[in-house]
């Protein structure tokens, strides 16, 4: 059996210990060997205090960054430029121009990165793209709405500037979106809604439009109680097809598909050693261009100010 590609993990955040620790825990070609956090330890592995005592101090040969997207590029820079491969959480960065660079410089140092976008993962996306391939797509509407204060409690950084507000979990939505369309997509008016005393949209309405002449609308709203709603209902000629649960779920008509277990960070662990092994790199920046094109055009709104 191979030895399996030793990584080290930066940022013990909400999603480190949701998703990333027991999915590496699941991944047998990767093993988990140091961490690098500003506050945390973890048993049975080398803790470091950053990610440079991290690169410095460990033999790690990749690195998975569980950060917040604004100073992630200078983890990122460090940890190509030290020859080790790199996985990004979603977003991949504060703006699409550094996500550019990082790809550019993995290329030339020969590394692999990979640009993870975990909602891309989920159960029924593939499905939902396999059977729009050939369809005449009439309409798309997105209804993406929850409530912050239950999901992000004291997430500072989520309300900063490039911390993407609401399109933090928006941006799932737009990657499943760019993912089962056959044909590409672009925004062509956006309304974001601002509280006074925040610098990122709590509220957002984007009109988008397939290359064919598509309607997309989509609705991203932090101000949910009761029910969540993560629906994406695709119109073609000959039915409606719904992906809800953030992909989890499909429905042709009434009809359920597909309803499966959450598996996407162990996807994600499993394509990061593929990609290693092939000596290939992954960065697809389209769901990202879509909310820096929304900020572009966006009819900015400013609403009353918002407290946790
Ligand atoms: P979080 O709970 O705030 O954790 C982020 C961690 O990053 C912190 O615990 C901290 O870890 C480290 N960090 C380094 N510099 C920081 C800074 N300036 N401010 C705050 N934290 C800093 O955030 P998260 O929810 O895990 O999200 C991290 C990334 O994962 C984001 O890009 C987010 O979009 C993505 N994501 C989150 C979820 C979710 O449901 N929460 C789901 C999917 C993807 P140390 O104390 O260990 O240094």
């Amino acid at each position: 059996m191979t030895k399996p590609i030793s990584l080290g993990l930066v940022g013990l955040g909400t999603i480190a210990r949701n998703q990333h620790l027991p999915s590496l825990a699941d991944t047998p070609a990767l093993e988990l060997t140091a961490i690098a956090s500003r506050n945390a330890s973890l048993d049975g592995v080398l803790c470091f205090q950053d990610i440079h005592a991290m690169l410095e101090g460990s033999d790690i040969a990749a690195v998975s960054l569980c950060t917040p997207p604004q100073g992630r590029f200078e983890q990122a820079v460090a940890t190509i430029e030290a020859g080790r491969h790199l996985m990004l959480e979603k977003p991949p960065g504060a703006t699409v121009s550094e996500v550019q660079a990082l790809a550019r410089l993995a290329e030339a140092k020969g590394v692999t990165l990979f640009a993870t976008w975990h909602s891309r993962e989920a159960a029924a996306v593939e499905k939902a793209r396999e059977m729009l391939s050939d369809t005449v797509i009439t309409s798309v509407k997105i209804s993406w709405r929850e409530d912050v204060r239950h999901w992000h409690p004291g997430q500072e950084w989520i309300w900063q500037s490039g911390g993407l507000g609401v399109f933090d979990p928006g941006i799932n939505a737009l990657s499943i979106l760019t993912r089962i369309m056959p044909d590409p997509v672009h925004v062509h008016a956006a309304m974001l809604e601002v509280p006074s005393n925040k610098q990122a949209p709590i509220g957002a309405e984007l009109e988008m439009r397939s290359a064919k002449g598509a309607p997309v609308h989509a609705v991203f709203d932090w101000r949910q109680t009761g029910p969540q709603t993560w629906d994406i209902e695709v119109e073609t000629e000959t039915c409606t097809i719904t992906l809800r649960d953030g992909g989890a779920t499909l429905h042709q008509g009434d009809t359920c598909l597909i309803a499966a277990q959450d598996e996407e960070y162990r996807r994600l662990y499993k394509r990061f050693g593929e990609l290693i092994a092939a000596g290939q790199s992954e960065v697809d920046l389209a769901p990202m261009q879509l909310v820096a094109d929304a900020f572009l055009l966006a009819d900015k709104r400013d609403t009353d100010p918002f407290h946790d």
